[in-house]
Protein backbone atom coordinates (compact mmCIF):
# COMPACT_ATOMS: atom_id res chain seq x y z
CA UNK A 1 0.00 0.00 0.00
CA UNK A 2 1.26 3.42 -0.77
CA UNK A 3 1.16 6.74 1.18
CA UNK A 4 -2.98 7.32 0.93
CA UNK A 5 -3.95 10.41 -0.76
CA UNK A 6 -4.79 13.59 2.01
CA UNK A 7 -8.59 13.25 2.89
CA UNK A 8 -9.80 16.48 3.21
CA UNK A 9 -8.90 19.37 0.59
CA UNK A 10 -5.58 21.25 1.44
CA UNK A 11 -7.50 24.73 2.56
CA UNK A 12 -10.70 23.64 3.71
CA UNK A 13 -12.82 21.26 5.18
CA UNK A 14 -13.92 18.28 3.53
CA UNK A 15 -14.16 17.18 -0.10
CA UNK A 16 -15.38 20.13 -2.84
CA UNK A 17 -18.99 19.64 -3.53
CA UNK A 18 -20.20 20.27 -0.02
CA UNK A 19 -20.30 24.14 0.22
CA UNK A 20 -23.47 25.84 0.29
CA UNK A 21 -23.44 29.72 -1.01
CA UNK A 22 -24.58 31.92 1.61
CA UNK A 23 -28.14 32.83 1.51
CA UNK A 24 -29.32 36.01 1.01
CA UNK A 25 -31.19 35.78 4.72
CA UNK A 26 -27.96 34.89 5.86
CA UNK A 27 -25.99 37.88 4.44
CA UNK A 28 -28.60 40.03 5.92
CA UNK A 29 -28.53 39.28 8.91
CA UNK A 30 -24.82 39.17 9.60
CA UNK A 31 -24.92 42.76 8.03
CA UNK A 32 -27.33 43.53 10.46
CA UNK A 33 -25.08 42.35 13.38
CA UNK A 34 -21.89 42.82 12.28
CA UNK A 35 -21.85 45.41 9.45
CA UNK A 36 -21.53 44.49 5.47
CA UNK A 37 -19.41 42.00 4.42
CA UNK A 38 -17.20 42.93 1.29
CA UNK A 39 -19.02 42.44 -2.23
CA UNK A 40 -16.00 40.52 -3.90
CA UNK A 41 -14.66 37.15 -2.75
CA UNK A 42 -11.49 36.06 -1.31
CA UNK A 43 -10.89 32.60 -2.74
CA UNK A 44 -7.67 30.36 -1.59
CA UNK A 45 -4.43 30.86 -3.42
CA UNK A 46 -3.26 27.55 -6.58
CA UNK A 47 -1.38 25.17 -4.34
CA UNK A 48 1.69 26.03 -6.07
CA UNK A 49 1.19 29.55 -4.79
CA UNK A 50 1.42 28.30 -1.07
CA UNK A 51 4.92 29.20 0.57
CA UNK A 52 6.95 26.72 1.73
CA UNK A 53 10.27 26.74 3.77
CA UNK A 54 12.37 24.48 1.75
CA UNK A 55 12.72 20.69 2.87
CA UNK A 56 15.26 20.31 5.55
CA UNK A 57 15.84 16.96 6.19
CA UNK A 58 19.14 15.55 7.37
CA UNK A 59 20.60 13.24 4.79
CA UNK A 60 21.70 10.62 7.66
CA UNK A 61 17.63 10.94 9.11
CA UNK A 62 16.19 10.22 5.75
CA UNK A 63 18.39 7.20 5.12
CA UNK A 64 17.04 6.03 8.62
CA UNK A 65 13.43 6.63 7.68
CA UNK A 66 13.61 5.42 4.39
CA UNK A 67 15.30 2.06 5.62
CA UNK A 68 12.18 1.69 8.23
CA UNK A 69 9.01 3.02 6.24
CA UNK A 70 10.07 2.04 2.86
CA UNK A 71 10.61 5.03 -0.06
CA UNK A 72 7.17 5.45 -0.52
CA UNK A 73 6.21 5.98 2.81
CA UNK A 74 8.47 8.90 3.44
CA UNK A 75 6.86 11.71 1.81
CA UNK A 76 8.53 15.10 0.76
CA UNK A 77 6.47 16.54 -1.98
CA UNK A 78 4.31 19.74 -1.91
CA UNK A 79 0.77 18.32 -1.47
CA UNK A 80 1.85 15.86 1.39
CA UNK A 81 4.05 18.72 3.13
CA UNK A 82 1.13 21.36 2.94
CA UNK A 83 -2.04 18.91 3.30
CA UNK A 84 0.11 18.33 7.18
CA UNK A 85 1.12 21.86 7.59
CA UNK A 86 -1.59 23.09 9.90
CA UNK A 87 -5.18 21.87 11.51
CA UNK A 88 -8.66 23.26 11.00
CA UNK A 89 -8.77 26.09 13.33
CA UNK A 90 -9.83 29.99 12.37
CA UNK A 91 -5.81 30.75 12.17
CA UNK A 92 -5.08 27.75 10.09
CA UNK A 93 -7.48 28.19 7.84
CA UNK A 94 -6.78 31.98 7.36
CA UNK A 95 -2.68 30.93 6.57
CA UNK A 96 -3.38 28.19 4.24
CA UNK A 97 -5.95 30.43 2.32
CA UNK A 98 -3.22 32.81 1.97
CA UNK A 99 -0.59 30.38 1.34
CA UNK A 100 1.55 31.69 3.90
CA UNK A 101 2.65 29.43 6.02
CA UNK A 102 5.80 29.94 8.19
CA UNK A 103 6.13 25.82 8.70
CA UNK A 104 5.60 22.94 7.44
CA UNK A 105 7.18 19.55 8.39
CA UNK A 106 10.02 19.00 6.27
CA UNK A 107 9.03 15.15 5.68
CA UNK A 108 5.72 13.12 6.30
CA UNK A 109 6.08 9.28 7.62
CA UNK A 110 3.10 6.56 6.55
CA UNK A 111 4.25 3.79 9.30
CA UNK A 112 2.63 0.49 8.53
CA UNK A 113 1.99 -0.96 12.24
CA UNK A 114 3.07 -0.53 15.62
CA UNK A 115 6.40 -1.67 15.43
CA UNK A 116 7.08 0.50 12.64
CA UNK A 117 6.10 3.90 14.67
CA UNK A 118 8.41 2.32 17.32
CA UNK A 119 11.44 2.46 14.76
CA UNK A 120 10.82 5.80 13.84
CA UNK A 121 10.50 7.47 17.29
CA UNK A 122 13.76 5.80 18.09
CA UNK A 123 15.64 7.17 14.92
CA UNK A 124 14.09 10.48 15.55
CA UNK A 125 15.22 10.83 19.14
CA UNK A 126 18.88 9.72 17.92
CA UNK A 127 19.03 11.62 15.12
CA UNK A 128 17.22 14.70 16.22
CA UNK A 129 14.07 14.94 14.65
CA UNK A 130 10.93 16.76 16.06
CA UNK A 131 7.77 14.16 15.04
CA UNK A 132 4.23 16.14 15.46
CA UNK A 133 1.73 12.38 15.21
CA UNK A 134 -1.01 13.57 12.66
CA UNK A 135 -4.34 11.67 12.84
CA UNK A 136 -6.93 13.58 10.90
CA UNK A 137 -5.20 16.62 11.26
CA UNK A 138 -8.95 18.46 12.68
CA UNK A 139 -7.12 20.00 15.45
CA UNK A 140 -8.16 23.53 16.56
CA UNK A 141 -5.45 24.55 19.06
CA UNK A 142 -2.60 24.03 17.34
CA UNK A 143 -1.89 20.94 17.88
CA UNK A 144 -0.74 19.47 14.95
CA UNK A 145 1.50 22.75 13.69
CA UNK A 146 5.03 21.20 12.51
CA UNK A 147 6.91 23.25 15.03
CA UNK A 148 10.82 22.15 14.77
CA UNK A 149 11.49 24.00 18.56
CA UNK A 150 15.56 23.41 18.96
CA UNK A 151 15.91 20.80 16.01
CA UNK A 152 16.76 20.94 12.92
CA UNK A 153 13.81 19.52 11.02
CA UNK A 154 10.18 18.04 12.09
CA UNK A 155 8.53 15.59 10.34
CA UNK A 156 4.48 14.44 10.80
CA UNK A 157 3.78 11.12 11.14
CA UNK A 158 0.52 10.41 9.79
CA UNK A 159 -1.34 7.33 11.51
CA UNK A 160 -3.61 6.77 8.21
CA UNK A 161 -2.29 3.62 7.33
CA UNK A 162 -2.90 1.93 11.41
CA UNK A 163 -6.46 1.50 10.26
CA UNK A 164 -7.96 -1.56 11.23
CA UNK A 165 -10.21 -2.89 13.61
CA UNK A 166 -8.16 -5.11 15.35
CA UNK A 167 -10.25 -7.05 17.51
CA UNK A 168 -13.94 -7.15 19.44
CA UNK A 169 -14.98 -8.77 22.78
CA UNK A 170 -18.80 -8.70 22.18
CA UNK A 171 -18.86 -10.75 25.79
CA UNK A 172 -17.30 -8.13 27.19
CA UNK A 173 -18.40 -5.53 24.75
CA UNK A 174 -14.87 -3.91 24.31
CA UNK A 175 -13.39 -3.60 20.66
CA UNK A 176 -9.15 -3.18 20.04
CA UNK A 177 -8.94 -0.60 17.58
CA UNK A 178 -5.77 1.18 15.42
CA UNK A 179 -5.50 4.73 15.72
CA UNK A 180 -6.01 6.05 12.35
CA UNK A 181 -9.31 4.60 11.97
CA UNK A 182 -11.59 7.49 11.27
CA UNK A 183 -15.05 8.10 12.94
CA UNK A 184 -17.02 6.88 9.80
CA UNK A 185 -14.56 3.71 9.41
CA UNK A 186 -14.62 3.09 12.75
CA UNK A 187 -18.58 3.45 12.92
CA UNK A 188 -19.16 1.22 10.00
CA UNK A 189 -17.16 -1.17 10.97
CA UNK A 190 -18.83 -1.77 14.46
CA UNK A 191 -22.14 -1.81 12.65
CA UNK A 192 -21.29 -5.33 11.09
CA UNK A 193 -21.27 -6.60 14.48
CA UNK A 194 -24.39 -4.89 15.32
CA UNK A 195 -22.38 -2.41 18.07
CA UNK A 196 -21.07 1.27 18.24
CA UNK A 197 -18.93 3.59 19.82
CA UNK A 198 -21.82 6.60 19.83
CA UNK A 199 -18.71 9.05 19.87
CA UNK A 200 -19.47 11.78 17.07
CA UNK A 201 -17.69 15.16 17.65
CA UNK A 202 -18.27 17.60 15.07
CA UNK A 203 -15.45 16.45 13.73
CA UNK A 204 -16.68 13.16 13.30
CA UNK A 205 -16.11 12.50 9.42
CA UNK A 206 -11.91 13.11 9.20
CA UNK A 207 -11.24 12.71 13.00
CA UNK A 208 -9.18 10.05 13.97
CA UNK A 209 -9.15 7.18 17.32
CA UNK A 210 -5.69 8.43 18.16
CA UNK A 211 -6.59 12.10 17.88
CA UNK A 212 -9.84 11.87 19.90
CA UNK A 213 -7.66 9.94 22.46
CA UNK A 214 -4.96 12.36 22.29
CA UNK A 215 -7.03 15.07 23.11
CA UNK A 216 -9.99 14.21 25.38
CA UNK A 217 -12.69 14.97 22.69
CA UNK A 218 -16.13 14.32 23.55
CA UNK A 219 -18.96 14.23 21.22
CA UNK A 220 -22.47 15.86 20.44
CA UNK A 221 -24.01 12.76 22.40
CA UNK A 222 -21.27 12.46 25.41
CA UNK A 223 -23.68 13.72 27.78
CA UNK A 224 -25.28 10.05 27.20
CA UNK A 225 -22.41 7.96 26.21
CA UNK A 226 -19.97 9.83 28.17
CA UNK A 227 -16.46 11.40 26.77
CA UNK A 228 -13.70 9.60 24.84
CA UNK A 229 -11.73 9.40 28.07
CA UNK A 230 -14.88 7.50 29.94
CA UNK A 231 -14.96 5.05 26.55
CA UNK A 232 -11.01 4.16 26.90
CA UNK A 233 -10.21 1.05 29.14
CA UNK A 234 -6.67 0.18 27.63
CA UNK A 235 -4.32 1.43 25.52
CA UNK A 236 -0.58 1.29 24.06
CA UNK A 237 1.66 4.06 23.61
CA UNK A 238 4.60 3.55 21.82
CA UNK A 239 7.29 6.58 22.77
CA UNK A 240 10.96 7.34 22.04
CA UNK A 241 12.07 5.45 25.71
CA UNK A 242 9.44 2.21 25.03
CA UNK A 243 6.15 1.36 24.81
CA UNK A 244 3.79 1.81 27.69
CA UNK A 245 0.57 -0.58 27.44
CA UNK A 246 -1.92 -0.05 30.18
CA UNK A 247 -4.17 -3.33 31.18
CA UNK A 248 -7.75 -4.28 30.22
CA UNK A 249 -9.68 -3.98 33.48
CA UNK A 250 -13.17 -2.62 34.58
CA UNK A 251 -11.48 -1.14 37.35
CA UNK A 252 -8.44 -1.26 39.11
CA UNK A 253 -6.60 0.22 42.53
CA UNK A 254 -3.00 -0.07 41.41
CA UNK A 255 -1.88 3.55 42.11
CA UNK A 256 -2.34 6.58 40.30
CA UNK A 257 -4.46 5.90 36.95
CA UNK A 258 -2.00 6.07 34.41
CA UNK A 259 -4.22 5.87 31.60
CA UNK A 260 -5.20 9.14 32.58
CA UNK A 261 -1.86 10.27 32.49
CA UNK A 262 -1.67 9.01 28.67
CA UNK A 263 -5.14 10.13 27.54
CA UNK A 264 -5.03 13.67 26.49
CA UNK A 265 -0.94 13.94 26.10
CA UNK A 266 -1.28 15.36 22.98
CA UNK A 267 1.22 13.20 20.94
CA UNK A 268 3.58 15.11 23.58
CA UNK A 269 4.71 11.79 25.66
CA UNK A 270 4.24 9.20 22.69
CA UNK A 271 2.29 7.91 19.72
CA UNK A 272 -1.35 6.36 20.88
CA UNK A 273 -0.57 2.90 18.60
CA UNK A 274 -3.83 1.05 19.95
CA UNK A 275 -6.68 1.72 22.01
CA UNK A 276 -9.42 -0.73 23.71
CA UNK A 277 -12.96 0.83 23.69
CA UNK A 278 -15.83 0.50 25.70
CA UNK A 279 -18.44 -0.24 22.74
CA UNK A 280 -22.80 -1.31 23.23
CA UNK A 281 -25.18 -2.01 21.06
CA UNK A 282 -26.10 -0.24 18.06
CA UNK A 283 -29.31 2.02 18.67
CA UNK A 284 -32.25 1.05 16.39
CA UNK A 285 -34.19 3.53 17.82
CA UNK A 286 -33.59 7.81 17.62
CA UNK A 287 -35.51 10.65 18.61
CA UNK A 288 -34.17 14.24 18.45
CA UNK A 289 -36.83 17.00 19.48
CA UNK A 290 -36.64 20.68 20.42
CA UNK A 291 -38.07 22.56 23.10
CA UNK A 292 -38.42 26.20 24.00
CA UNK A 293 -37.24 27.66 27.45
CA UNK A 294 -38.85 30.74 28.57
CA UNK A 295 -35.22 32.34 29.28
CA UNK A 296 -31.63 31.02 29.36
CA UNK A 297 -31.61 31.03 33.16
CA UNK A 298 -34.89 28.80 33.46
CA UNK A 299 -33.06 26.53 30.66
CA UNK A 300 -29.72 26.20 32.78
CA UNK A 301 -32.20 25.58 35.75
CA UNK A 302 -33.52 22.82 33.87
CA UNK A 303 -30.87 21.30 32.11
CA UNK A 304 -29.10 20.99 35.95
CA UNK A 305 -32.22 18.96 36.74
CA UNK A 306 -32.24 16.81 34.04
CA UNK A 307 -28.82 15.48 35.15
CA UNK A 308 -29.62 15.47 38.41
CA UNK A 309 -32.62 14.14 38.66
CA UNK A 310 -31.29 11.38 36.19
CA UNK A 311 -33.31 12.61 33.16
CA UNK A 312 -30.59 13.49 30.97
CA UNK A 313 -30.83 12.94 27.40
CA UNK A 314 -27.94 11.57 25.23
CA UNK A 315 -27.71 14.86 23.61
CA UNK A 316 -28.48 17.49 25.79
CA UNK A 317 -27.97 21.32 24.19
CA UNK A 318 -29.04 24.57 25.46
CA UNK A 319 -28.57 27.70 22.95
CA UNK A 320 -28.73 31.32 24.86
CA UNK A 321 -30.89 33.67 23.39
CA UNK A 322 -28.12 35.18 20.84
CA UNK A 323 -27.75 31.48 19.08
CA UNK A 324 -31.46 30.85 19.22
CA UNK A 325 -32.12 34.09 17.61
CA UNK A 326 -29.64 33.11 14.79
CA UNK A 327 -30.90 29.87 14.25
CA UNK A 328 -34.27 30.69 13.60
CA UNK A 329 -33.25 32.89 11.57
CA UNK A 330 -30.80 31.04 9.75
CA UNK A 331 -33.25 27.90 9.75
CA UNK A 332 -35.11 28.34 6.58
CA UNK A 333 -38.24 26.93 5.55
CA UNK A 334 -41.52 28.83 4.69
CA UNK A 335 -41.06 32.03 5.86
CA UNK A 336 -44.87 31.65 6.94
CA UNK A 337 -43.91 28.92 9.04
CA UNK A 338 -41.12 30.85 10.61
CA UNK A 339 -43.07 33.97 11.66
CA UNK A 340 -45.88 31.59 12.93
CA UNK A 341 -43.49 29.81 15.09
CA UNK A 342 -42.34 33.22 16.72
CA UNK A 343 -45.81 34.39 16.72
CA UNK A 344 -46.56 31.45 18.85
CA UNK A 345 -43.58 31.64 21.12
CA UNK A 346 -43.85 35.49 21.93
CA UNK A 347 -47.60 34.50 22.45
CA UNK A 348 -46.50 31.89 25.80
CA UNK A 349 -43.73 34.33 27.09
CA UNK A 350 -41.02 32.45 25.41
CA UNK A 351 -40.37 35.55 23.00
CA UNK A 352 -36.70 36.29 24.56
CA UNK A 353 -37.07 32.18 25.22
CA UNK A 354 -33.92 29.76 24.10
CA UNK A 355 -33.49 26.96 22.16
CA UNK A 356 -32.73 22.89 23.69
CA UNK A 357 -32.35 20.03 21.73
CA UNK A 358 -32.57 16.88 22.92
CA UNK A 359 -31.76 13.65 22.31
CA UNK A 360 -32.54 10.05 23.07
CA UNK A 361 -31.18 6.53 21.37
CA UNK A 362 -31.56 3.31 22.68
CA UNK A 363 -32.28 -0.68 21.46
CA UNK A 364 -35.91 -0.32 22.18
CA UNK A 365 -39.03 1.95 20.88
CA UNK A 366 -40.46 1.66 24.54
CA UNK A 367 -37.29 2.28 26.41
CA UNK A 368 -36.27 5.43 24.75
CA UNK A 369 -40.35 6.63 25.05
CA UNK A 370 -39.61 6.37 29.21
CA UNK A 371 -36.59 8.20 29.17
CA UNK A 372 -37.85 10.92 26.49
CA UNK A 373 -41.44 11.39 28.73
CA UNK A 374 -39.17 11.86 31.82
CA UNK A 375 -36.72 14.49 30.18
CA UNK A 376 -40.00 15.99 28.92
CA UNK A 377 -41.68 15.87 32.90
CA UNK A 378 -38.51 18.11 33.82
CA UNK A 379 -38.23 20.53 31.07
CA UNK A 380 -42.07 21.06 31.36
CA UNK A 381 -41.26 21.55 35.33
CA UNK A 382 -39.24 25.05 34.18
CA UNK A 383 -41.46 26.04 31.84
CA UNK A 384 -40.31 24.50 28.42
CA UNK A 385 -42.53 24.56 25.43
CA UNK A 386 -42.35 20.87 23.11
CA UNK A 387 -41.58 22.00 19.77
CA UNK A 388 -41.73 18.62 18.42
CA UNK A 389 -39.17 16.44 15.96
CA UNK A 390 -38.46 18.89 12.56
CA UNK A 391 -36.29 21.06 14.54
CA UNK A 392 -34.55 18.10 16.48
CA UNK A 393 -34.65 16.36 13.15
CA UNK A 394 -33.19 19.14 10.59
CA UNK A 395 -30.82 19.46 13.65
CA UNK A 396 -29.55 16.01 13.04
CA UNK A 397 -29.13 16.42 9.51
CA UNK A 398 -27.27 19.21 9.44
CA UNK A 399 -24.61 18.25 13.20
CA UNK A 400 -21.88 17.65 10.74
CA UNK A 401 -22.36 20.49 8.50
CA UNK A 402 -21.07 24.01 10.23
CA UNK A 403 -17.23 23.38 8.86
CA UNK A 404 -18.18 23.81 5.36
CA UNK A 405 -20.47 26.89 6.39
CA UNK A 406 -17.07 28.22 8.07
CA UNK A 407 -14.91 27.85 4.88
CA UNK A 408 -18.10 29.25 2.66
CA UNK A 409 -18.30 32.73 5.83
CA UNK A 410 -14.11 33.37 5.38
CA UNK A 411 -14.78 33.13 1.29
CA UNK A 412 -17.04 36.01 2.36
CA UNK A 413 -14.76 37.94 4.55
CA UNK A 414 -15.94 36.46 7.81
CA UNK A 415 -13.98 35.77 10.91
CA UNK A 416 -15.49 32.98 12.38
CA UNK A 417 -14.23 30.81 15.23
CA UNK A 418 -15.26 29.02 18.25
CA UNK A 419 -14.27 28.06 22.06
CA UNK A 420 -15.11 25.88 24.60
CA UNK A 421 -15.13 25.81 28.13
CA UNK A 422 -16.65 24.20 31.18
CA UNK A 423 -17.21 25.32 34.89
CA UNK A 424 -19.63 24.27 38.15
CA UNK A 425 -23.57 25.30 37.75
CA UNK A 426 -23.49 28.07 40.44
CA UNK A 427 -20.70 29.79 38.27
CA UNK A 428 -21.91 28.89 34.63
CA UNK A 429 -24.16 32.10 34.03
CA UNK A 430 -21.51 34.41 35.19
CA UNK A 431 -18.82 32.33 33.00
CA UNK A 432 -20.99 32.68 29.99
CA UNK A 433 -21.69 36.48 30.51
CA UNK A 434 -17.87 37.06 31.51
CA UNK A 435 -16.58 35.37 28.67
CA UNK A 436 -19.01 36.64 25.48
CA UNK A 437 -18.27 40.64 26.97
CA UNK A 438 -14.94 39.52 26.70
CA UNK A 439 -14.90 38.67 23.24
CA UNK A 440 -17.55 41.74 22.37
CA UNK A 441 -15.13 44.02 23.71
CA UNK A 442 -11.76 42.85 21.92
CA UNK A 443 -13.70 42.93 18.56
CA UNK A 444 -15.68 46.01 18.91
CA UNK A 445 -12.55 47.62 20.60
CA UNK A 446 -11.03 46.74 16.47
CA UNK A 447 -14.36 48.02 15.04
CA UNK A 448 -15.21 44.79 14.26
CA UNK A 449 -18.34 44.49 16.68
CA UNK A 450 -19.04 40.31 16.77
CA UNK A 451 -21.98 38.66 17.33
CA UNK A 452 -21.43 36.54 20.22
CA UNK A 453 -23.56 33.21 20.84
CA UNK A 454 -23.20 29.94 22.83
CA UNK A 455 -24.85 26.91 24.02
CA UNK A 456 -24.72 24.70 26.53
CA UNK A 457 -23.13 21.24 25.10
CA UNK A 458 -22.73 18.77 27.51
CA UNK A 459 -24.15 18.03 31.14
CA UNK A 460 -22.69 16.72 34.11
CA UNK A 461 -24.12 16.57 37.67
CA UNK A 462 -21.39 19.23 39.44
CA UNK A 463 -21.54 21.60 36.24
CA UNK A 464 -21.59 21.92 32.29
CA UNK A 465 -19.55 22.81 29.13
CA UNK A 466 -20.01 26.55 27.58
CA UNK A 467 -19.56 26.49 23.63
CA UNK A 468 -19.06 30.03 21.97
CA UNK A 469 -19.44 30.52 18.44
CA UNK A 470 -18.37 34.52 17.56
CA UNK A 471 -18.73 35.60 13.91
CA UNK A 472 -17.26 39.11 12.89
CA UNK A 473 -15.91 41.33 9.75
CA UNK A 474 -12.27 40.28 9.05
CA UNK A 475 -10.11 42.96 10.05
CA UNK A 476 -8.29 42.89 6.47
CA UNK A 477 -4.13 42.32 6.34
CA UNK A 478 -4.54 41.80 10.33
CA UNK A 479 -6.91 38.68 10.37
CA UNK A 480 -4.66 36.64 12.64
CA UNK A 481 -3.73 39.67 15.40
CA UNK A 482 -7.72 40.09 15.05
CA UNK A 483 -7.80 36.70 15.81
CA UNK A 484 -4.91 36.92 18.97
CA UNK A 485 -6.54 39.61 20.04
CA UNK A 486 -10.26 37.59 20.92
CA UNK A 487 -8.49 34.25 21.89
CA UNK A 488 -6.07 35.89 24.53
CA UNK A 489 -9.70 38.12 25.54
CA UNK A 490 -11.53 34.87 26.02
CA UNK A 491 -8.99 32.80 27.72
CA UNK A 492 -8.18 35.11 30.63
CA UNK A 493 -11.94 35.69 31.11
CA UNK A 494 -12.43 31.81 31.50
CA UNK A 495 -9.71 31.74 33.86
CA UNK A 496 -10.80 34.25 36.28
CA UNK A 497 -14.41 33.49 36.24
CA UNK A 498 -13.32 29.94 37.58
CA UNK A 499 -13.24 28.11 34.00
CA UNK A 500 -11.41 25.70 32.33
CA UNK A 501 -9.28 26.84 29.44
CA UNK A 502 -10.78 24.03 27.45
CA UNK A 503 -13.81 21.51 27.90
CA UNK A 504 -13.01 19.22 24.62
CA UNK A 505 -11.05 21.25 22.40
CA UNK A 506 -7.50 20.05 24.15
CA UNK A 507 -4.41 22.26 25.12
CA UNK A 508 -2.23 22.04 21.84
CA UNK A 509 0.14 25.39 21.12
CA UNK A 510 -3.37 27.95 21.82
CA UNK A 511 -4.04 27.35 25.45
CA UNK A 512 -0.73 25.97 26.32
CA UNK A 513 -0.06 30.02 27.77
CA UNK A 514 -3.31 29.56 30.52
CA UNK A 515 -2.31 26.25 31.37
CA UNK A 516 0.05 27.15 34.39
CA UNK A 517 -2.78 29.50 35.72
CA UNK A 518 -5.17 25.94 35.70
CA UNK A 519 -2.59 23.20 36.87
CA UNK A 520 0.02 25.44 38.57
CA UNK A 521 3.46 25.31 38.49
CA UNK A 522 3.89 22.48 39.97
CA UNK A 523 1.61 20.48 38.26
CA UNK A 524 3.27 21.62 35.10
CA UNK A 525 6.76 20.35 36.80
CA UNK A 526 5.01 17.21 37.33
CA UNK A 527 3.99 16.53 33.32
CA UNK A 528 7.44 17.42 32.95
CA UNK A 529 9.57 15.24 34.92
CA UNK A 530 6.90 12.49 32.85
CA UNK A 531 7.83 13.99 29.60
CA UNK A 532 11.75 13.48 30.27
CA UNK A 533 10.65 10.24 31.02
CA UNK A 534 9.35 8.92 28.01
CA UNK A 535 11.00 11.46 25.41
CA UNK A 536 13.77 12.49 27.00
CA UNK A 537 15.73 14.11 24.34
CA UNK A 538 12.05 16.29 23.51
CA UNK A 539 11.58 15.46 20.36
CA UNK A 540 7.72 14.14 20.60
CA UNK A 541 5.15 16.92 19.51
CA UNK A 542 7.48 20.14 20.53
CA UNK A 543 5.28 23.15 21.79
CA UNK A 544 2.56 21.82 22.31
CA UNK A 545 0.75 21.35 26.23
CA UNK A 546 4.33 22.65 27.83
CA UNK A 547 5.88 25.17 26.63
CA UNK A 548 3.91 26.46 23.83
CA UNK A 549 5.45 27.35 20.25
CA UNK A 550 4.70 30.91 19.56
CA UNK A 551 1.09 31.99 18.80
CA UNK A 552 0.36 33.25 14.82
CA UNK A 553 -0.92 36.96 15.38
CA UNK A 554 1.20 37.45 18.85
CA UNK A 555 3.82 39.71 17.09
CA UNK A 556 7.70 39.64 17.49
C1 LIG B 1 -15.04 21.70 12.54
C2 LIG B 1 -14.48 21.06 13.77
C3 LIG B 1 -15.33 20.54 14.73
C4 LIG B 1 -14.82 19.96 15.88
N1 LIG B 1 -15.68 19.42 16.78
C5 LIG B 1 -15.19 18.80 17.88
C6 LIG B 1 -16.07 18.18 18.82
O1 LIG B 1 -17.28 18.18 18.65
N2 LIG B 1 -15.51 17.57 19.90
C7 LIG B 1 -14.17 17.54 20.09
O2 LIG B 1 -13.72 16.97 21.08
N3 LIG B 1 -13.32 18.13 19.23
C8 LIG B 1 -13.78 18.74 18.13
N4 LIG B 1 -12.92 19.31 17.23
C9 LIG B 1 -11.47 19.27 17.48
C10 LIG B 1 -10.76 18.02 16.88
O3 LIG B 1 -11.55 17.45 15.88
C11 LIG B 1 -10.51 17.02 17.99
O4 LIG B 1 -9.48 17.52 18.82
C12 LIG B 1 -10.10 15.62 17.49
O5 LIG B 1 -10.08 14.76 18.60
C13 LIG B 1 -8.77 15.59 16.79
O6 LIG B 1 -8.65 14.35 16.13
P1 LIG B 1 -7.66 14.19 14.88
O7 LIG B 1 -7.61 12.76 14.53
O8 LIG B 1 -8.02 15.13 13.82
O9 LIG B 1 -6.30 14.61 15.57
P2 LIG B 1 -5.18 15.62 15.03
O10 LIG B 1 -5.77 16.95 14.78
O11 LIG B 1 -4.44 14.98 13.95
O12 LIG B 1 -4.26 15.70 16.33
C14 LIG B 1 -4.71 16.31 17.51
C15 LIG B 1 -3.62 16.15 18.59
O13 LIG B 1 -3.49 14.78 18.93
C16 LIG B 1 -2.19 14.31 18.60
N5 LIG B 1 -2.38 12.98 18.04
C17 LIG B 1 -3.14 12.61 16.98
N6 LIG B 1 -3.10 11.27 16.83
C18 LIG B 1 -2.31 10.79 17.81
C19 LIG B 1 -1.88 9.50 18.19
N7 LIG B 1 -2.27 8.38 17.55
N8 LIG B 1 -1.06 9.38 19.25
C20 LIG B 1 -0.65 10.46 19.95
N9 LIG B 1 -1.02 11.71 19.63
C21 LIG B 1 -1.85 11.86 18.57
C22 LIG B 1 -1.62 15.32 17.63
O14 LIG B 1 -0.21 15.37 17.69
C23 LIG B 1 -2.25 16.60 18.13
O15 LIG B 1 -1.56 17.11 19.22
C24 LIG B 1 -13.42 19.91 16.07
C25 LIG B 1 -12.57 20.41 15.07
C26 LIG B 1 -13.09 20.97 13.93
C27 LIG B 1 -12.17 21.48 12.87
Amino acid sequence: MTAPDPRMRWWGWGEDGHDAPLSAGARALLAERIGPLPADRREPVALDDVRLPAPALPAAARERLVAALGAEHVREDRLARVTHAAGRGYHDLVRLRAGALEAAPDAVLYPGGAEQVATVLRACAEEGVAVVPFGGGTSVVGGVEPWRGAFPAVVALDLARLDRLLAVDPVSLVATVQPGMTGPALEEALAARGLTLGHFPQSFEYATVGGWVATRSAGQASTGYGRIEDLVLALRLATPSGEIATRAVPASAAGPRLRELLVGSEGTLGVIVEATLRVRPRPSVRRYEAFSLPSYAAGLDAFRALVQEGAAPDVARLSDPVETQVSFALAGGPALATRALAGYLRARGHGEGCLAIAGWAGTEEAAVRRRRAASARVLRGHGALALGTPIGRAWEHGRFHAPYLRDELLANGAMVETLETATTWDRLLALHDAVAAALDGALRGRGTPPVVMSHVSHVYRAGASLYFTFVARQQQGAELEQWHAAKTAASEAILAAGGTITHHHAVGRDHAPWLPGEIGELGLSLLRAAKATLDPAGVMNPGKLLDPAPSPGAGP
